[in-house]
């Protein structure tokens, strides 16, 4: 078993550990492992948001001019610095839920009446309420799968999803938001016969993507988990080059018609990625989401990577140790090369123990029902130290049966 001063070495021989000055760190007491939920807020993003408010303020209306390509621009840098995709191919704007209807609005295009969308039913709630309302008006049949709750979608188990017939399209977690279960994108992806839309969320940041050396045609994820853009910050969308042009979006708008600005013409889309854009985009947020992508750069996903790695397998050392025997189970899958960068540990007392976690051990996971408690580590602001500490507050908190002390209400969020 390791300890406490074994994990305080190895943050000592730690290439990422000084990225974590790099961010905001409010209460030093306070360990915060739900940056898969919203990441935390880096120094640089304080700065840069007060030099485009300036900007905002001197330049006005002007500003356009260098504000009009950042959807682009900043698209760019998320394809090679996190996506491993090509310039041209991927944009930023709208949110995750919006650009996931953009892509497969376009994808289901012709598709024949009763033909079928497939996803997991353990996917992410917007992505299947996305897919059910576009069944419900194009007359086809949304297909909920079930696959393995801690392992996720595995091509093994997918055969008929997968095999050409009546599927349109099929549509999938990189990392399952759940379990962390991360799937085999370009097995699936070479193996389905109908088009594969990734959800890169929980991924975008701190797993590899490799978009092209994956065969990957399209995807979307968002940017204020793992790559610290903030609340609402806008999302992404990859079209691959050669589908670009046959993909025409379900949201016609202005900043996706070729020459924008001469307004009297009829609909006629830009032939490029930016064909995807729909309304004006949010120029303080890209800024933000400019940010995040260039410190995932600085760090390199591979590093990031290992590091998740390290502290996904530590929380499994000591949630074996410690936390099993007081009835946790582990719900993310046990190899590391399965597995994002959260763990997941079911109790049957999760929420209360949540609470009393926030609320007396100054320790942020956050609670998905019924009965399961998520660990994000990322790897950029979280030391080996604090996942020493987390479990060890956790451990120490249901043996004194803390956690049936606290006023369990729900709350509106969690
Ligand atoms: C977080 C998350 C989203 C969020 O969608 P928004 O439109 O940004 O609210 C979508 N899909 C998955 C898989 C997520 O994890």
């Amino acid at each position: 078993m390791i300890s406490r001063e074994r994990a305080q070495h190895m943050d000592g021989s730690d290439p990422l550990f000084a990225f974590r000055d790099r961010f905001i760190i409010g209460d030093p007491d306070v360990i915060y492992l739900d940056g898969n939920s919203l990441g935390r807020l880096p120094k640089a993003t304080r700065e840069w948001l007060s030099v485009a408010l300036e900007h905002w303020g001197s330049r006005l209306v002007g500003g356009w001019h260098e504000w009009i390509e950042l959807p682009e621009r900043v698209g760019d840098a998320l394809a090679s610095a996190v996506l491993g995709a090509h310039p041209g191919e991927v944009i930023v704007s709208d949110s995750t839920t919006v650009n996931l209807y953009k892509l497969a609005g376009a994808l289901l295009e012709g598709a024949s009446a009763g033909a079928a969308i497939v996803t997991d039913r353990g996917n992410f709630p917007t992505d299947r309420y996305v897919l059910e309302g576009l069944a419900r008006a194009r007359g086809l049949e949304l297909r909920l799968i079930d696959t393995d709750a801690i392992e996720g979608p595995r091509p093994e188990d997918m055969t008929r999803a997968l095999a050409p017939g009546d599927v349109a399209l099929v549509c999938l977690s990189h990392v399952a938001y759940r379990s962390g279960a991360l799937a085999d994108m370009e097995t699936i992806t070479r193996r389905s016969a109908a088009p594969v839309i990734w959800d890169l969320s929980h991924s975008a940041g701190v797993v590899p993507a490799e978009l092209a050396r994956r065969g990957v045609e399209v995807a979307v994820g968002c940017t204020y988990k793992y790559l610290n853009a903030g609340p609402g910050a806008p999302a992404f969308l990859y079209v691959r080059h050669d589908l670009q042009e046959r993909l025409r979006t379900p949201i016609q708008g202005w900043f996706g018609q070729r020459d924008q600005f001469e307004m009297e013409r009829p609909y006629d889309p830009e032939p490029g990625i930016r064909s995807f854009l729909a309304g004006t985009p949010p120029v303080l947020d890209l800024m933000a989401v400019r940010v995040g992508v260039e410190l995932v750069a600085e760090a390199g996903i591979a590093s990031l990577r290992k590091k998740a790695i390290a502290l996904t397998e530590l929380m499994v050392e000591l949630h074996d140790e410690w936390l099993a025997p007081l009835g946790f189970e582990l719900a993310s899958p046990r190899d590391p090369a399965r597995r994002g960068a959260h763990v997941a540990l079911r109790h049957p007392e999760a929420w209360p123990i949540t609470r009393a976690l926030i609320e007396r051990a100054k320790v942020i996971p956050d609670f998905r029902g019924p009965d399961s408690i998520r660990f994000g580590v990322p790897p950029l602001y979280t030391r080996v130290v604090d996942v020493w500490d987390a479990l060890d507050r956790l451990r120490a908190l249901v043996e004194r049966g803390e956690h049936r002390e606290v006023d369990a209400a729900r709350t509106r969020v969690t």
